[in-house]
């Protein structure tokens, strides 16, 4: 599943290819990817794409009317969320583009330019607001900082309210936004915290340093185009490169990095966990 690197590679892409660009026509080839309004102004038919935001691993296409006047109504912003296989491809022209059963939705460019969303499994999807207002009031409002941006003092505040181990606590996008298993994994490693400890036995001291190394691994990863274990692609179709740099993600029953003992699995709210009884208390 894309995290916060994945989702900001998509986004930089996206701001490279189709910012400033105009809709001229939506093809929604399966309606059901899209919650909210399907209409094709909706989907920012008729308007610029002026910018992308993004929170965690949810990012944002925002309109801006059109000078042209190709369409009346308000400026509209489409929420995306990748899901598990979703991903959003950049296709300068058409002679490359062959979408197929699995490609949703495809966007017209005034440049003749095509962007396309895909998603195998559908557990990804979109969602359209009339503003950036309204997606920030009913749908961001419930997760909780960006995991490049929170504070020590927030995260720790989100940590000593919860009996849940670490692990389950950062996955949690309404304490943390945009970490996944992957990064937890990594994040705990680095900062030798047991994934199985409660959250409320997380000092502000540590969780100074948990926030971070947050950053240092995200933005490694966000360098390195994001970790692609299957099926992670940015807009130009290019996999990831943090993948190699894993230190205990995918590697349990090898030997740890620092200590060399051999990294443990556990199953933590549900997913896998790795980590190494040595170097993690
Ligand atoms: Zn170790």
């Amino acid at each position: 599943m894309p995290e916060l690197p994945e989702v900001e590679n998509v986004c930089l892409g996206l701001a490279q290819t189709v910012v400033g660009q105009t809709v001229t026509r939506v093809s929604l080839r399966r309606a059901d990817v899209v919650r909210g309004s399907c209409r094709p102004t909706a989907l920012l038919r008729g308007q610029v794409i002026q910018r992308i935001d993004r929170l965690g691993k949810q990012f944002a296409l925002v309109g801006q009317q059109s000078t042209k006047g190709e369409s009346p109504g308000s400026p509209a912003c489409v929420c995306i969320h990748l899901g598990m296989t979703g991903s959003l491809r950049f296709y300068p022209n058409t002679r490359t583009f062959r979408p197929d059963n699995h490609t949703h939705i495809v966007w017209h460019l005034d440049d003749g330019g095509r962007l396309a969303f895909r998603d195998p499994r559908r557990f990804g999807g979109l969602w359209t607001f009339d503003s950036v207002a309204s997606l920030k009031e009913t749908r961001w409002v419930k997760l909780g900082e960006d995991a490049l941006t929170i504070t020590p003092t927030r995260l720790h505040a989100g940590l000593s309210t919860t009996q849940r181990a670490l692990k389950a606590a950062l996955l949690d996008q309404a304490v943390v936004a945009g970490l996944g298993n992957i990064y937890v994994d990594e994040l705990l490693f680095g900062c030798g915290v047991s994934p199985l400890r409660p959250g409320y036995k997380v000092s502000l001291r540590e969780s100074q340093r948990l926030v971070r190394k947050m950053r240092v691994i995200l933005k490694r990863a966000i360098k390195l185009g994001g970790s692609t274990l299957r099926d992670y692609v940015d807009t130009s179709g290019r996999s990831g490169g943090f993948q190699l740099q894993h230190r205990v993600y995918g590697r349990s029953g090898q030997p740890c990095m620092s200590c060399g003992r051999e990294l443990l699995y556990a199953a933590i709210a549900g997913r896998t966990t790795v980590y190494c009884r040595g170097c993690q208390s």
